[in-house]
């Protein structure tokens, strides 16, 4: 017994030195996935539920492997944020949304908004904003169809430059939607401060529905909060049609989610979603 409890110590050793490696490793990839540019991003439609229409559509960053399989943002993001990688990850995102979006305006005439996620890491560099406005004007995209998806825990996190910031995009023109609402105890005195242009109901909640009556009571405040703060609710992971249903007879108006529409590359995205979309 005493043997074996050695050799695991040698390998629990090895294995940590191992984890290190990856962790380090990890940064440097990223680094190096950054430079040459091997990030992608899917897009996910964003579906007017009382007419089926697709309105809008959710950029999702993804990460190619040499094996062919793509790493999905929980494997990395997290390390992103941690060694500040996010900051110039989620530059390129903005940029490549945006760049992507008027690709399809030019081929399809469209109207979509997009709806580009963004880490708080990222909207507390003193200079977020001004980049911002950069992309939009280098690109050309219209600001009354952006839409900054920031997570309510983030910005219940700091509230006063949460409040500041969302002043400053809608004075742009520029929406915001509270990502994973309800997840985060949402605190209403600042939400009743905040400029907010969409609440996304967080998918556990749409889990549930329409069996689980707490499940409903929350859905149903979260879409009349929003409508009385002149928001949109997006029900987030909408996997069957009776979730679909039950969100419609509550008044939701948009939704997302696996029975819409799953997170496809930008050719498959303008296939299924926007042909036959020219006017
Ligand atoms: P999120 O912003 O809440 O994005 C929604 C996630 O739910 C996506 O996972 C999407 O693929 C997944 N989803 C959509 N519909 C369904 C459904 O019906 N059922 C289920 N089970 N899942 C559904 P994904 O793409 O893996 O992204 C995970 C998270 O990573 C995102 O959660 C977001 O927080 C973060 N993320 C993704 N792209 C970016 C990015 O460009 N920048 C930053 N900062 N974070 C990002
Ligand atoms: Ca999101
Ligand atoms: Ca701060
Ligand atoms: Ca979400």
């Amino acid at each position: 017994a005493k043997a074996a409890g050695k050799g695991e110590c040698r390998f629990y050793t090895q294995d940590m030195t191992r984890a290190a490696n990856e962790k380090l490793s990890l940064r440097q990839r990223l680094v190096q996935a950054l430079i040459q540019g091997e990030f992608r991003l899917h897009y996910q439609p964003q579906v007017e539920l009382a007419s089926g229409r697709v309105v809008g559509a959710e950029a999702l960053l993804r990460w190619p492997q040499a094996d062919g399989t793509l790493l999905p943002p929980d494997h990395f993001i997290p390390r992103a944020e941690e060694t500040g990688l996010i900051v110039p990850i989620g530059r390129w995102v903005l940029r490549e949304a945006c760049t992507q979006w008027m690709r399809w305006q030019a081929n399809h005439n469209v109207t979509l908004d997009l709806s580009v996620n963004v880490s708080v890491r990222q909207w507390e560099q003193p200079h977020f904003l001004d980049e911002v406005r950069e992309v939009l004007r280098e690109t050309g995209f219209p600001p009354e169809r952006l839409i900054l998806e920031i997570t309510e825990s983030a910005l219940l996190a700091d509230p006063e430059d949460a409040l500041a910031l969302t002043a400053q995009l809608s004075d742009l023109g520029v929406g915001v939607a509270l990502d994973d609402y309800g997840k985060g105890f949402s605190n209403l005195y600042q939400l009743q401060r905040l400029s907010v242009s969409h609440l996304k109901l967080d998918r556990a909640f749409i889990q549930s529905l329409p069996g689980d009556r707490r499940a409903r009571a929350i859905a149903q405040s979260a879409v009349t909060l929003a409508s009385g703060l002149d928001a949109l609710t997006i029900g987030e992971g909408i996997e069957v049609q009776e979730q679909l249903d039950a969100l419609l007879a509550m008044g939701c108006p948009l939704g997302q989610g696996f029975h819409l529409g799953r997170p496809v590359p930008p050719e498959e995205f303008q296939q299924r979603h926007l042909m036959g979309t020219r006017p």
